[in-house]
């Protein structure tokens, strides 16, 4: 049984749009533990253009997992640094279930305490993405319905044109959310039958949401005390 002073080692899951990135970015701040996305990590190694990081982009390009015995080099790596010492926040790994069994042994014996699975219902995030407009030239993201950028199609901070983009249509989103849901359910499945997984609300106040997960995270882990 885990204590509080055990390393807070935690896992977020989330599709896109349930706003993973904004409350990971809280959560590793209030604990004071990185924030550690192998996705961030494999896009920083492909634009270093090393050898191992042009591999990974022409498998990102393709849309293709990185493989696990490569993940587990990355992440076994990465986890080992000084700052993960105290605890991490782990986004986008594990992706299957043969990860989750690979970290469970390599921070055996505590493992991971917890993983959250930041939820929100699919109509709300199809309605958050295809409503966003991006600046084609500065890259500020707008909101239809919400500011003025988006409905001119005028980029309020620099002139240029605010457009869609073609990955943002609803047909292109739906697509993703299905690939999402295929292959994290069994994830999800694998943490629950553990007793390790969190349901969270992911929709409303982001502020709230936060609040939310602390006291969520505090009380299946003790990690206040
Ligand atoms: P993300 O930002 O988490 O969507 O990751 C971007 C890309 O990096 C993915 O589409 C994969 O190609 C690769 N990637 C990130 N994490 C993993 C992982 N745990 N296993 C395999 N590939 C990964």
């Amino acid at each position: 049984m885990p204590t509080g002073n055990d390393p807070l080692r935690l896992i977020v899951f989330g599709r896109q749009g349930a706003g993973k990135g904004t409350q990971a970015a809280r959560l590793a701040a209030h604990y004071g533990i990185p924030h550690i996305s192998t996705g961030d990590m494999l896009r920083a190694a492909a634009a270093s253009g090393s050898e191992f990081g042009l591999q990974v982009k022409a498998i990102m390009d393709e849309g293709g997992l990185v493989s696990d015995e490569v993940m587990e080099g990355v992440v076994a790596e990465r986890l080992g640094q000084p700052d993960a010492q105290p605890g991490f926040l782990l986004d986008g790994y594990p992706r299957t279930p043969g990860q989750a069994e690979y970290l469970q042994g390599l921070l055996a014996p505590q493992g991971v305490r917890l993983a959250i699975n930041l939820e929100v219902p699919e109509d709300v995030v199809v309605e958050r993405i295809t409503g966003r407009r991006v600046c084609s030239q500065c890259g500020t993201v707008y909101a239809v319905g919400r500011d003025e950028s988006a409905a001119t199609g005028v980029c309020a901070k620099c002139g240029g044109a605010v457009v869609q983009r073609e990955d943002d249509t609803e047909e292109a989103v739906r697509k993703r959310l299905a690939l999402y849901a295929q292959s994290t359910e069994p994830l999800l499945a694998w943490f629950r039958e553990r007793d390790l997984l969190a349901d969270v609300d992911g929709v409303g106040d982001p502020d709230d949401i936060a609040v939310e997960l602390v006291r969520i995270i505090d009380a299946r882990t003790g990690a206040a005390t």
